[in-house]
């Protein structure tokens, strides 16, 4: 016997697809064994009451670093006293502190760790996340990182997009030979990787002073060979022609692009590449250099929006706030702020058609929220007025 539920009485009902927002007012969804199966029919089944606010799709976090296990709230202090980013990461701070510490957890540790964490993403209105490894940088710990994102993704609600990123740092024990780390990243990493078919997409950090524009491809070269999807971390600090690579690779998603080239803007565009943008990640660092959104988009590139949780550079989790700074500080609409955080966001994990939208047969994943319409979201900046989040058809939470 197949499970309907009904969610009545929606005010308005935001969804975006390839051509932009669309809006139905006063409207009825229908939810079939967990997906949409029609919008606008009212029928007799048991229901959900709205009460006339509004309804959109559930967030996609395109691009999170959720596997670690202590926070690093010292360094912020350390930043707070005047210390950059880059120092305290010279300092054994930065990635190689959360390194030591993902080793030395034990599974159940860090599995414990996530799902608080992902708990957190759906009270936020996110239903689907993509989450790295990258805090292990050895065989082990990378797998270990893995295998806890796996199953917490069989075990919780939320959907999880598992990606490798082997890439994410050269370790403290290659420092003086890291062409040895890529050669462990190509010829022990990715094999074992795509054996236990525990990542969908391989991730490399290309910027200077960690994996340039040669390793990148040929790290994600190797990955595609073993059936890993590529995405990049691109132009976050300086230009470093990672933006061009990521259109010549055929990259699912450039992400950053801070610093990115004219000729990195043309290559994103020539190939379709999704351009991930993380405000969060400059806000939380006190910096002002947000990517050159407005010139992105105008140029023809889709642009998504992610949080890039992690404990260094951005504990942010929350999609409505990154879609507050994309509008107060890259000019985006909020309209395109919105497309940005839900289809195109699924669209750059190859989701499109599954999660991100309200549209017949996808994914029942809702925000009913306490509020009327898409400009309610950014302008309410630091609380997020929900009623509840559906996942696969059934509430997740606001009982
Ligand atoms: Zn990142």
């Amino acid at each position: 016997m197949s499970n309907i539920i009904q969610i009545d009485n929606i005010g308005c009902l935001y969804t975006a697809n390839e051509d932009g927002v669309q809006s139905y007012k006063n409207t009825t969804i229908t939810i079939e064994d967990g997906l949409i199966r029609s919008i606008g029919e009212k029928n007799e089944d048991k229901s959900i009451d709205c009460n006339g606010k509004m309804v959109t799709a559930g967030f996609v976090d395109s691009h999170t670093h959720p596997v670690f296990f202590e926070n690093r709230a010292n360094e912020y202090s350390m930043r707070l006293s005047g210390l950059t980013y880059e120092e305290i990461a010279r300092n054994g701070g930065g990635i190689i502190s959360s390194v030591n510490g993902l080793r030395n957890a034990s599974e159940d540790e860090l599995i414990a760790k996530l799902e608080d964490r992902v708990d957190r993403f759906l009270q936020n209105g996110t239903t689907t996340i993509e989450a790295k490894s990258g805090y292990g940088l050895d065989t082990d710990s990378e797998l270990k990182s893995l295998s806890v994102i796996d199953q917490v993704n069989q075990n919780h609600s939320i959907d999880i997009i598992p990606t490798f990123m082997g890439a994410h740092a050269i370790p403290i024990e290659y420092k003086n030979n890291p062409e040895n780390y890529i050669d462990l990243i190509c010829d022990e990493m990715i094999p074992e990787i795509s054996k236990q078919g525990v990542a969908l997409f391989n991730d490399v950090f290309c910027e200077e002073g960690y994996f340039n524009v040669d390793d990148t491809r040929r790290i994600l070269n190797t990955g595609i060979e073993y059936g890993l999807k590529p995405r990049m971390h691109a132009d976050e600090f300086v230009d470093s022609g990672a933006a061009e690579l990521a259109g010549e690779i055929g990259a699912f998603s450039a992400d950053h692009l801070m610093a990115i080239s004219e000729r990195g803007i043309e290559s994103l565009v020539n190939n379709n590449v999704i351009g991930t943008l993380l405000p969060g990640t400059t806000f939380f660092l006190g910096k002002n250099t947000y990517a050159p959104a407005r010139k992105l988009i105008d140029s023809g590139i889709d642009v998504a929006l992610a949080t890039d949780f992690n404990p260094g550079s951005s504990n942010i989790q929350s999609m409505p706030f990154i879609i507050s700074l994309a509008c107060l500080f890259m000019e985006l609409t909020v309209e395109e702020a919105f497309k940005a955080a839900t289809y195109n966001s699924a669209k750059s994990l190859g989701l499109e058609n599954k999660v991100g939208s309200v549209e017949l047969g996808m994914k029942a994943d809702l925000i009913i929220w306490d509020l009327d319409s898409l400009i309610d979201i950014p302008y309410y900046i630091s609380n997020h007025p929900i009623q509840k989040v559906i996942k696969n058809g059934k509430i997740v939470f606001g009982a």
